[in-house]
């Protein structure tokens, strides 16, 4: 079953690819993903994603999932199951690598307070911010700005839009990536793919997470049918990991068992789904319903987890607290930088002394967005002389 196999009709073949922006020659030895892929590895936005909040703040500890190491994670679930349905790998991995390279210091605290401050300027979006980084902010090129990156990579980074944002894309680029939010109709079965798997890597590596913090606790992990009944599994054949001093090796079978079975779940559920339609290529696929997900007994036990998680770790106080912190950086970052831009220093730029507000609010924004933890953190010590964080 893990031998490489033919790609099937429905996958993204890189030879049939849409091409890029800027027309580039093709590579001797690399598909055009495992070239999207590359471009994705070697770029500065990726680099910074090791400095990046998931859930938990960079200095709090260093075993604890930063934005670099979920993004990996995405990529290792994304492939295995890419690999099974015969849909392709490097496409998955180009995806998921850049899924959140938009991301903001101190995780979701900081996209609220960034989109709060751009409120009158079209606000902020992760989603459409991973996709400027590789459109746009991305220095490497003597040729063009961004890493020019297949249409295929592109699409699937954008995972939401709103309607007005389409509209905008649509104006820069006709039939481009915000086409499908107007037509309504899906992306490739491996953006599809990576949607699912980003869910999938960030409930299982929260519970590993908010157990290791001490937030939540394996006693009320029981009341969360998924993952209980893979604990109860792992002790009815391993009895001795009822002691607690093997409760971390109890925690790790548990979530192992867990992230397998939603691996064939969606495997199953997104075969038979295919099985039904049998779509004869990538694009019967985009004007198809969603294609890749979970049987309806998974979802209904992923969604629980999901509101388990919301309720008992990410509006825990502890986590909370630092939130508010976090957005208090971002909201002072963010009205020093609007009326004194040249206290950007060296990364200042035209837009930035723009003499119109909106250009210069976004690339202000922009500024910020790219800031990992640790740099926001010091940035907003030398602007206020207050250090909010360690
Ligand atoms: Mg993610």
């Amino acid at each position: 079953m893990t031998h490489i196999s033919e790609l099937a009709a429905f996958a993204c073949d890189p030879g049939a690819t849409r091409g890029r922006r800027h027309a580039e020659t093709p590579a001797p030895t690399r598909t055009e993903y495992q070239r999207d892929r590359d471009r994705i590895v070697h770029s500065t936005a990726f680099r910074r994603l090791v400095y990046k909040t998931q859930v938990f703040l960079n200095h709090e500890g260093d075993l604890f999932r930063t934005r670099l190491t979920h993004s990996l994670e995405v990529a290792q679930l994304g492939r295995s199951i890419a690999r099974s349905l015969r849909i392709n790998e490097d496409l998955v991995e180009a995806i998921s690598l850049a899924h959140d390279l938009g991301h903001t210091p101190f995780g979701h605290a900081g996209q609220d307070a960034l989109n709060a401050c751009m409120a009158g300027y079209g606000g902020f979006e992760h989603n459409l911010q991973s996709l400027r980084v590789v459109d746009k902010l991305e220095e490497r090129y003597p040729q063009y700005d961004g890493l020019n990156l297949t249409f295929e990579t592109r699409e699937g980074i954008l995972k939401h839009c709103s309607r007005a944002t389409a509209q905008q894309l649509e104006l820069d680029e006709p039939g481009g990536v915000g086409a499908r939010f107007l037509r309504r109709e899906q992306p490739s079965l491996e953006a599809q793919l990576c949607n699912l798997a980003d869910e999938i890597a960030y409930n299982a590596h929260d519970i590993d997470d908010g157990v290791r913090s001490g937030l939540i606790t394996l006693e009320q992990l029981r009341d969360v049918e998924l993952f209980d009944r893979y604990r109860v599994m792992a002790q009815a054949e391993f009895p001795e990991l009822g002691e607690p001093r093997l409760h971390r090796r109890l925690l790790y079978e548990a979530i192992r068992r867990m992230l397998s079975a939603q691996v064939y779940d969606v495997i199953d559920a997104t075969r038979l789904a295919l099985d039904e339609l049998a779509p004869l290529d990538a694009q019967a696929v985009r004007e198809a319903p969603t294609l890749v997900k979970f049987g309806d007994a998974m979802r209904t036990g992923s969604q629980e987890l999901k509101q388990f998680l919301f309720k008992n770790l990410y509006r825990h106080p502890r986590v909370m607290e630092t939130t508010t912190r976090a957005q208090e950086v971002v909201r002072d970052l963010f009205a020093v930088y609007t009326s004194d831009p040249h206290e950007m220093k060296a990364t200042i730029t035209d837009h930035a002394l723009s003499s119109e507000a909106p250009v210069r609010a976004r690339a202000v924004a922009d500024f910020i967005a790219g800031m990992t933890d640790r740099f926001a953190t010091r940035e907003h010590e030398r602007l206020t002389g207050r250090r909010l964080f360690e």
